[in-house]
């Protein structure tokens, strides 16, 4: 699986290599090896590719929609061909154990290209309000800026509704995990996405990500990544009026009624928030648990963490591969050893590493946590779970009241979890969060569902129908 990779020197730009300066390492997160270069895209890119966008955009747009789901379709097969190359790739990329990329890290993609073709099929831009025809027309030139951790999956569920909607994109991937994207542009391209309809400028957020937020020339821009650079965007962005969505960080928490069955509740947390070594946004990474039952689950979690096994994502036996870069682990590090000097019990894991060569982190748990601890309120992005208790000492009112103040005590909202014995209040508990996403009892991950964040989580959602609309502007004509 460790073949030699190819290194990219040019940008996708108006149909074609566009030669760049400049090279980016990308490094394969278990050997800390360099393994390619990409170009390190500058404002000048930047300008060719949205002049490109903005010229490709009549001819898109009034494609019929029939064409343009059919292009989707060739996309999604296209993914589904080279479907091993992309998953390789991304598990050296990002570290994430080859199984799962082959799973989620490929087949979401693929997901997304053939939901919106699905959907294009019978939709109609119009409707009619009293005198007025009420129409869905593209934003027009869309900037879609993406992060490292499910990088084709963030990409797809940009460029695909975008595409289907009748927009042109210009794309700036992580930098940190950008080979899949370029393999992503022979695909669109073999599938007959005409030139300058899709673009690629890679490059760093400050110089290429901000120069498309100010670019006027953009309509909208799309941004996946942490909130203080979302920030940054919007702020950029806001220069120029232009359409902001933002997909951000959170701390999500699962929250445990006291008739749950504890076992069952632990397992689906643990699973949750190890997954991809926790470098997933909408991760359940508090475990928010009756206080009466706060030893039995610590014990729990504890012991179940210390069996998940931890190495060279080839290796089929390992649950969790490395993080994705020397950087993210010493952050994560940073996070547990901040905690326990805050007063978290270690349950499982630790600062110490694993293993000596590569990025890995120890899955950890940590008990005993408050919501003045900053590892209750900050992202860590790594296999960490805390676990935080409510007084579950009143009535069922008042329990579910202290469980949902925990469960909502943090500046995010983007997902959430509930697992009680009783359906029906359970279900009355995630209604009660501030999350965009809530599972009830481990309910599955629905990949044409909305998907975004409250509060400092985000704005917007993407995936299926409302991710589709978010690519629309919507006319009234009077008649
Ligand atoms: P990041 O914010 O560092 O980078 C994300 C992207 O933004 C990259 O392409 C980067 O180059 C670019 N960028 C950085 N600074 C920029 C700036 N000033 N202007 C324009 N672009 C800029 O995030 P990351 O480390 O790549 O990804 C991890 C973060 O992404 C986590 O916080 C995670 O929660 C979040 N995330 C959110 C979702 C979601 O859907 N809500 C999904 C995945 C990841």
């Amino acid at each position: 699986m460790r073949t030699p990779v190819k290194s990219w020197d040019s940008h996708w730009i108006d149909g074609r290599w566009v030669p760049g300066a400049g090279a980016i390492e990308v490094t394969d997160s278990h050997t800390e090896e360099v393994i390619a270069t990409v170009p390190e895209g500058t404002a000048a890119e930047v300008e060719l590719a949205v002049d490109a966008a903005r010229r490709a955009f009549p001819a898109w747009s009034a494609t019929p929609a029939k064409e343009r789901a059919a292009i989707l379709q060739a996309v999604a097969d296209g993914m589904h061909e080279r479907q091993t190359e992309l998953a390789t790739l991304i598990s050296r990329e990002v570290g994430t154990p080859f199984m799962l990329a082959n799973l989620v890290q490929t087949g979401l993609p693929n997901v997304s290209f053939s939901s919106m073709a699905e959907l294009l099929d019978g939709w109609e831009p119009d409707s009619r309000q009293g005198n007025s025809i009420i129409t869905r027309e593209p934003v027009g030139v869309v900037a879609a800026i993406t992060p490292w951790n499910y990088p084709l999956h963030q990409i797809a569920a940009k460029i695909a509704p975008a595409l289907a909607a009748g927009c042109t994109v210009v794309l700036k991937p992580s930098e940190v995990a950008p080979l899949n994207a370029f393999v992503l542009m022979e695909i669109l391209d073999a599938a007959g996405v005409p030139a300058g309809v899709v673009n690629l400028v890679c490059g760093t957020g400050p110089v290429v990500g901000e120069a498309l937020a100010a670019h006027p020339g953009v309509d909208m821009i799309t941004f996946t990544g942490s909130t203080a650079a979302g920030r940054r965007v919007a702020a950029v962005a806001a220069q120029t009026v232009k359409k902001v969505a933002l997909e951000l960080g959170g701390k999500s928490p699962l929250v445990v009624l006291p008739d749950a069955d504890m076992g069952n509740a632990v397992l689906r947390s643990l699973t949750g928030c190890f997954i991809n070594s926790g470098q997933t946004c909408s991760a359940l990474t508090r475990l928010v648990v009756p206080a009466s039952r706060a030893a039995e689950v610590e014990e729990l979690a504890g012991g179940f963490a210390a069996f998940a096994t931890v190495g060279d994502p080839f290796d089929p036996a390992h649950q969790l591969g490395p993080l994705v870069s020397a950087l993210q682990r010493d952050r994560v590090r940073a996070h547990i050893g901040r905690a326990l000097d805050q007063g978290a019990r270690l349950l499982a894991g630790g600062v110490e590493p694993p293993h000596e060569t590569g990025f890995y982190v120890q899955p950890t748990v940590l008990g005993g946590v408050t919501g003045d601890m900053a590892v209750a309120q900050e992202e860590v992005f790594g296999p960490v779970l805390v676990v935080q208790s409510y007084d579950d000492g009143g009535t069922e009112q008042e329990q579910d009241d202290a469980a949902v103040a925990v469960a909502n005590d943090t500046v995010y909202g983007l997902a959430a979890g509930v697992f009680g014995g009783d359906p029906e209040r359970a279900l009355r508990v995630a209604r009660r969060i501030r999350a965009g996403q809530v599972e009830v009892n481990g309910g599955a991950f629905n990949p044409v569902a909305p998907f975004g964040g409250y509060r400092q989580s985000g704005v917007g959602r993407e995936l299926g129908s409302f991710g589709f609309e978010e690519y629309l502007e919507v006319k009234a004509i009077q008649l």
